[in-house]
């Protein structure tokens, strides 16, 4: 029996191409062989990286003149090898605050010895809304300027992309990629940890502007080395080789289902049915700003905090999991990545109000 999983990562990912792993498992595409035990230099392995960067600059509309790469190291790793690719010691940098990742990308850069200007601190909100798109001036200097569009763990969220002029933008796209259209243009550097939106844990995408490849601090390990990685289609080492396949089989899902505008319209709708759910009631809430709500991470609260535990518990025996709050917000969260039908956002409130009619 499958379960609604509202884990905020490893996620759940769509039914149909895990079927499709599995019916291929054993022998891919006629090896005899599974795709996890074929070498990452044969034929086959090399197409299908191809056909999995093909799909991925179609689905997201890539334009020429950005690199693809496959890493490994999550987007932790892209916290400090940003850095390394992109300035020396002691340039200076801007970044947005707006929760717990981006607060964590500033420790990385500051680590790397640059110099951190934060042009937005959301602390004074307790990190539950984002910045007005003309409160904040961005340093012409700046070596890049950083921000997370989805803070995953507050459940907050950019309703536009901030404009930074001729200072390139980088962003933490990590619980947000291919939940709905985004300009890549407007971006010098994307990068995504997969296992919220895209398939395994182990591989992180980064989309990287041409111009700002071969600027490498040295010494950069080489597989931090964007211009190295580059240079060898990401295999200067083993890939991740089964999260670039899965990652082709789902977005050939998201394809086949409209791409991104399709994937925006589902999400917008799985999450309003939940935020209007949540407004309407007086025994659950939402402390999210109104326009910074995030379409995929929803933390609420209940008035009964004390039955938190109780709700967890009983909600994962009604076949919807892993609703815990983040340890440091408390409550609950229901992550509603794009592989979450509606029919689990309508289980879940379905769960909710059965809840408090029997606790209120
Ligand atoms: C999950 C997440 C991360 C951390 O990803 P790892 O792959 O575990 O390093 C970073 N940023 C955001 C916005 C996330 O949601």
């Amino acid at each position: 029996m499958r379960v609604y999983n509202f884990s905020a990562g490893p996620a759940m990912l769509p039914i149909d191409a895990l079927n499709v792993a599995q019916s291929e498992l054993t022998d891919w595409q006629g090896s005899g062989m599974s795709v996890l035990e074929v070498s990452h230099r044969s034929k086959s392995f090399v197409a299908c990286a191809a056909e999995t960067e093909a799909l991925l600059r179609e689905v997201m509309s890539i334009p020429t003149g950005y690199r693809v790469l496959f890493l490994q190291g999550g987007a932790s790793g892209q916290f400090d090898a940003i850095p390394l690719n992109l300035t020396a010691p002691g340039a200076t940098v801007d970044f947005f605050k707006t929760g717990q990742w981006s607060a964590k990308a500033i420790k990385a850069a500051q680590a790397q010895q640059l110099q951190v200007n934060v042009v937005a601190d959301r602390a004074e909100s307790n990190y539950t809304d984002t910045p007005a798109a003309d409160s904040f001036t961005i340093d012409p200097d700046a070596a890049y300027v950083h921000y997370t569009p989805n803070e995953t763990i507050g459940g907050v969220e950019f309703g536009y992309i901030p404009e930074t002029g001729d200072v390139p933008l980088v962003a933490d796209l990590s619980s947000t990629i291919l939940s709905r259209p985004i300009d890549v243009s407007r971006y010098g550097l994307i990068y995504a940890g997969a296992q919220k939106n895209m398939g395994p844990s182990g591989l992180c995408v980064v989309i990287v502007r041409d111009d700002l490849l071969g600027k490498a601090r040295p010494g950069t390990p080489s597989i931090w080395n964007y211009q190295a990685m580059a240079e060898a289609d990401s295999m200067l080492n083993t890939p991740p080789t089964f999260g670039i396949y899965l990652l082709g089989l789902i977005l050939k899902w998201v394809r086949d289902l409209g791409g991104l505008s399709a994937m925006a319209e589902r999400n917008q709708a799985k999450a309003a049915a939940l935020y209007d759910y949540l407004d309407a009631s007086d025994y659950y809430s939402n402390p999210v700003a109104a326009d910074s709500r995030s379409w995929m991470n929803v933390p609420f609260l209940q008035a009964n905090p004390e039955l938190d535990k109780a709700f967890v518990e009983q909600a994962t025996a009604a076949g919807l999991t892993n609703l815990g709050g983040h340890r440091s917000v408390g409550g609950m969260r229901a992550s509603i990545y794009n592989a979450m039908p509606l029919e689990g956002v309508e289980a879940l409130i379905d769960f909710m109000t059965d809840f408090e009619t029997r606790n209120r």
